[in-house]
């Protein structure tokens, strides 16, 4: 499957006074489109590195899929993040901000500093966190900090030297081999299965 670049759901210049159909048609047509076309190249390369199994610039190809698809599905949940005509925010999502944050008006000056903060490149993201099931407000530099708003986890290895170093010393791939005959699948299913139904 391609990504494809999704329309705006508005006109151009339909944000205006506040973002111009300039910066909008930009924004939109040629660096969203950019992260497209790279998203989908960066997933034909992989395949190409597992057709010829060589895996040898396998961090530069997980570096460029993890930006581009990440600035792909940014710059879609951005697009409809915003309408021409504000609304005022309302609903569950308001009662969970002024629940966690203390009112909207404390949460807008987390979320603008968060926002001001952000060094060079990078969004500020509010963000529902599943596992912790509470709202936080985060910073990501450049669009994912080589991970994708949309991740679940379903399977983790740990490979920080404390995981494994009093066994195998500076042999990690030693490590990664043994670690597939202790895996838990069923839970990793049960947590796959929760995902793919709520989605
Ligand atoms: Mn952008």
């Amino acid at each position: 499957m391609k990504y494809e670049l999704p329309e705006l759901p508005y006109d151009y210049s339909d944000l205006e006074p506040y973002i111009s159909g300039a910066i909008m048609e930009l924004h939109h047509d040629k660096h969203h489109n950019a992260y497209v076309a790279g998203a989908n190249q960066s997933l034909e390369q992989l395949e190409d590195a597992r057709q010829k199994d060589d895996f040898g610039k396998i961090n530069q190809l997980s570096k460029n899929y993890a930006f581009n698809f990440a600035g792909h599905v940014n710059h879609s949940l951005f697009w409809d993040n915003m309408a021409p005509t504000g609304q005022e925010a309302h609903g569950e999502l308001l009662e969970a901000i002024r629940d966690q944050f203390g009112s909207l008006e404390i949460f807008k000056k987390q979320f603008s500093a968060v926002a001001a903060g952000v060094q060079g490149a990078g969004w500020a993201v509010l963000v529902w966190d599943a596992l912790a099931k509470r709202l936080q407000i985060v910073q990501l530099f450049d669009h994912q900090a080589n991970l994708a708003l949309s991740l679940t986890p379903i399977l983790l290895l740990d490979v920080w030297e404390h995981a494994y170093y009093l066994d195998y010393k500076n042999v990690r791939g030693d490590y990664i081999n043994a670690w597939w005959n202790i895996i838990n699948w069923e839970d990793a299913n049960k947590r796959f299965t929760k995902v793919a139904v709520s989605l």
